[in-house]
């Protein structure tokens, strides 16, 4: 696909390839797109409680330095021209959107780096299911700013 949506070669693409462009074009430093519907984070995209803002509180230091946080669009059909425009919104200023009731997107500088991104993200989702919210200690303010200061902010 080009990126003003031209079909160039291969197989006809996903209905989902609406929202990987508005994706690149809302933040060009992304340089790829991952989007999956991996267990765990569609686990956590089913949950009546997401805090849309962010849906994973930092507990881990490589869910600070690979993602940061996790903002949340609302539901909607796949293959909704809903989704691309609610998804760009977010991509200006966050690498990891979780799509209540669908599943998430990570972006990277490159495949491996989204890829990776993605992994750290589905692992610390898991992570999440593992210590209840109720016994879960999360990183103070104070440390999130340390850790973003010595690593970069993702
Ligand atoms: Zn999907």
């Amino acid at each position: 696909m080009s990126l003003a949506g031209e079909h160039l070669s291969g197989d006809r693409p996903s209905k989902e390839v609406d929202f990987h462009r508005a994706i690149y074009l809302a933040n060009p430093s992304y340089r790829a797109v991952v989007h999956l519907h991996s267990t765990y984070l569609t686990a956590l995209a089913c949950r009546k409680d997401l805090n849309h803002d962010n849906a994973l509180e930092a507990f881990s230091p490589y869910y600070v330095m690979r993602v940061g946080s996790l903002p949340t669009i609302p539901y909607f059909r796949p293959g909704s021209d809903k989704i691309a425009p609610a998804l760009a919104e977010k991509a200006i200023n966050h690498r990891a959107i979780l799509m209540a009731n669908h599943g998430a997107v990570v972006m990277g500088k490159n495949l491996l780096d989204a890829g990776d991104n993605y992994e750290e993200l589905e692992e610390t989702a898991k992570l999440a299911f593992l210590v209840p919210d109720d016994i879960r200690k999360h990183l103070s303010r104070e440390e999130v700013a340390d850790l973003e200061a010595t690593f970069g902010k993702a």
